[in-house]
């Protein structure tokens, strides 16, 4: 009998299973919204140049191949901490924010609940919008927290339940609770609370003494302005919050199979921050001993010279911008052109990579079946996978659907 013969076969991603149907399928309209990666006017996957020349400059400087520190590379944390917090933030300018390089933004949050799991002095019960990136799920259950829901989307106005979450806040979560919020392009609806709305979050966690832990994949994707997408952390900062925050660079870089991010965490000053970066070093070494060291350096190549900086810049504008226009026009035919029963509004409204569009689950399947158009079961498309090539097909059968 083999040692495991016993282990039961674990259900298949959802979001992987997509990307196998559209594999299989042969028709060449065949359309794939199911992947969480960006695309170009083309469909086709996008290195930016300031990443091209970051490249072209690590590689040019022969590094050695040594290990990094446990924490990764020093500079390069300093610089992903100065982009999300702002170069004046206070915690930052005292040198009291703990960071760590982390295996992209999944590593972050990993590391992140293994740390509070291990030293947050309070209950450890955590607090997932409903929905959330499937992900965050398992991440805080795996590291030993009791995972529960607070009210975030409605699917009545496909847009924000800010009344639900509020009241879940207040007066459902225990004081101490640990909030997981996504500062900018919520994944996966793309309904993101307004500024005015982030300020009453922030003044329940305060009143509640919830402790918000902020996963930041998206910096400067979801408007095209980093620190516009940096708005709610930074306006949390500053109202004097001890966050923890997961930074990504897959999206907002490209850097996606890099696995370049970062975590922080704001502390009192620089004695208790260095006591909180020696227990990071705890957590991290049997993790995986020190992390890959290629796309930090391509990252901070770019975070550290003004020029390449300013490219970037410019080249995550234009991704958010593609995204965008394509919100517009998907909006426009759908309406305008196709006269599509129902009210189309929230694909402009929405933010960042995807968009609930508020398709039934029969639907999808029927899109998938009739059409060649593949998208998760609950009706999110990304906006990325949409260009002038396929949008007005795929238009047309989303009108098809639901006529
Ligand atoms: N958090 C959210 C909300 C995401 O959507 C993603 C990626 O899809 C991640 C974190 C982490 O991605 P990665 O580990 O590739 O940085």
């Amino acid at each position: 009998l083999s040692t495991w013969s016993t282990v039961p076969a674990g259900p298949p991603d959802p979001i992987l299973g997509v990307t196998e149907a559209f594999k299989a399928d042969k028709d060449p309209r065949k359309i794939n919204l199911g992947v969480g990666a960006y695309r170009d006017g083309q469909g086709k996957p996008y290195v930016l140049t300031s990443v091209q020349k970051a490249e072209a400059l690590v590689d040019g400087s022969k590094p050695d191949k040594e290990y990094l520190p446990i924490t990764g590379h020093a500079e390069f944390t300093k610089n992903a901490i100065k982009l999300a917090y702002g170069a004046d933030s206070a915690p930052l300018k005292a040198g009291s924010i703990a960071a760590t390089q982390s295996i992209s933004g999944t590593g972050a949050l990993r590391i992140g609940a293994a740390f509070l799991a291990r030293h947050y002095p309070h209950a450890k019960v955590v607090y997932l919008p409903d929905p959330t990136w499937g992900n965050h799920i398992p991440i805080f259950r795996d590291s030993g927290f009791e995972v529960r829901k607070y009210a975030y989307y409605n699917p009545a106005t496909i847009g924000l339940n800010f009344e639900g979450l509020k009241a879940d806040l207040l007066t459902n979560a225990p004081e101490h609770s640990v909030v997981l919020l996504h500062a900018c392009a919520h994944n996966p609806t793309g309904v993101d609370p307004t500024p005015e709305q982030w300020k009453e979050i922030s003044d329940i966690c305060k009143q509640r003494k919830l402790f918000p832990f902020f996963d930041m994949a998206y910096q400067g994707f979801a408007s095209g302005s980093t620190s516009r997408d940096a708005f709610a952390v930074r306006h949390f900062v500053s109202e004097g919050h001890q966050i923890a925050l997961c930074q990504s660079f897959a999206k907002n870089m490209g850097l996606y199979g890099e696995r370049v991010g970062a975590f922080s965490l704001v502390t009192a000053d620089p004695e208790e921050k260095a006591r909180v970066d020696s227990q990071l070093k705890i957590i991290i070494r049997p993790m995986y001993s020190n992390p890959p060291a290629h796309g930090a350096r391509i990252a901070n190549t770019i975070l550290s010279s003004p020029e390449l900086y300013a490219e970037w810049e410019t080249e995550v504008e234009g991704m958010a911008k593609r995204i965008i226009d394509m919100r517009e026009k998907l909006y426009n035919v759908l309406t305008n052109d196709l006269k599509t029963p129902g009210e189309w509004g929230h694909i402009k409204s929405q933010i960042g990579m995807f968009s609930f569009t508020g398709l039934k689950k029969e639907q999808t399947v029927a899109l998938a079946q009739k059409a060649h158009v593949y998208m998760t079961a609950d009706g999110r498309i990304s906006m990325a996978g949409l260009n002038s090539n396929n949008i007005n097909y795929f238009a047309e059968a989303v009108s098809g659907a639901v006529k």
